[in-house]
């Protein structure tokens, strides 16, 4: 019998990886219906997509009653921005979590690094499921849904709760579409599954205009100060890297909302291939936020730097000062 041709076996693979996917929803749902105390974590500095989907399950697992918690590593206290979604009170400090959830659940989190202290509970959970959607994730946690065609890790949780039968109610929809409408900037990389999805979330009640607005399009007016000084030190390099640093004053007079925004505007530069945002956050400590207009692959260039992502967008953390970081970049992007 002759070999099936190539396009065939590409069309092949791709169906069983959705085949294995769907079962690793089923097994993910299959434990937390069973499940009676339940640890949801967020990766450190949650964003809407990670604490979105932590918040979602945890949300929908509290009124099959289930005892839930929900946490990150750091901050101290849930991003302003992102406090309405936690309609019943779930967040709990890091110290506070429980010794050994009997199931944890990893939410947004491209590695066990990215929990912080709390990746400690992978080694005592009784079971560990694994949401995410970076394509640099290695893989970890018992149950892995791991999805990188997802354009966010709430699509997946979506999925998950849809198969445990959980009803989508305003609180749910909330959360699932704060972390869509972020991580697909607005929507612009969302594909139509994604759209759809976003169809049935405002159905549910989610309101878009006001979680964009509270979200993404609302800045405490002091900012345009700290905005215009970073857009004003910013420097376009040849190879069309564009860059800024925003210095350890500015990082801990403004919400991390603020400082996070600042690359979305630098990557709308022109002649930018490849935005990066130097936030200080020690004397010689940078945390990175890399963003492609395209072509380049920046998740290949954080993960060489140590860090993580996907193509599009990722970021790492490096000790040094502010030209050795950037002379990492130069040599990472080449
Ligand atoms: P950020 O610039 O912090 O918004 O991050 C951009 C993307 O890269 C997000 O999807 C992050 O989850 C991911 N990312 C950021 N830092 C890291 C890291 N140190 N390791 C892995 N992924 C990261
Ligand atoms: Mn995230
Ligand atoms: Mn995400």
């Amino acid at each position: 019998m002759s070999e099936p041709d190539p396009a065939m076996q590409r069309a092949l693979a791709v169906l069983e990886a959705d085949r294995a996917l769907a079962r690793r929803v089923s097994d993910a749902a299959e434990v937390l219906v069973g499940a009676t105390q339940v640890t949801l974590l967020a990766h450190v500095d949650p964003d809407a997509d990670a604490l979105g989907s932590a918040l979602a399950l945890g949300i929908a697992l509290r009124r099959r009653g289930a005892e839930v918690e929900v946490s990150f590593a750091s901050p101290d206290r849930v991003p302003e921005s992102l406090a309405a979604l936690d309609v019943l009170g779930l967040v709990v400090a890091p110290d506070a979590v429980s010794a050994a959830p009997e199931v944890l659940v990893s939410c947004d989190a491209a590695e066990p690094a990215r929990l912080g202290s709390l990746a400690r509970l992978l080694d005592t959970a009784g079971c560990t499921v694994m949401l995410d959607h970076h394509g640099t994730n290695p893989g970890f946690g018992e149950i892995q849904v791991l999805d990188p065609a997802a354009e966010a890790t709430v699509v997946l949780a979506h999925r998950v709760l849809v198969e445990m039968g959980a009803r989508l109610d305003a609180d749910v929809a909330r959360c699932l579409y704060a972390g869509l409408v972020t991580d697909t900037r607005g929507f612009r990389t969302a594909g139509a599954d994604a759209h759809r999805l976003a169809a049935e979330l405002v159905e549910a009640g989610a309101q878009p205009a006001v979680l964009a607005r509270a979200l993404m399009d609302e800045h405490p007016f002091a900012w345009f100060a700290g905005l215009s000084a970073a857009l004003g030190r910013a420097v376009l390099e040849p190879t069309g890297l564009v860059h800024t640093t925003i210095p350890l004053e500015d990082v801990r007079r403004f919400r991390p909302e603020e400082i996070d925004s600042v690359v979305d505007v630098l990557r709308t530069a022109q002649e930018a291939e490849v935005a990066a945002v130097l936030k200080q956050v020690a004397p010689a400590r940078f945390v990175v936020s890399l963003r492609s207009t395209g072509r380049v692959d920046v998740a290949a260039a954080a993960t060489a730097l140590g860090g993580g992502g996907h193509r599009a967008a990722a970021g790492f953390t490096r000790e040094g000062t502010e030209q050795e970081v950037l002379a990492g970049i130069r040599a990472a992007l080449v």
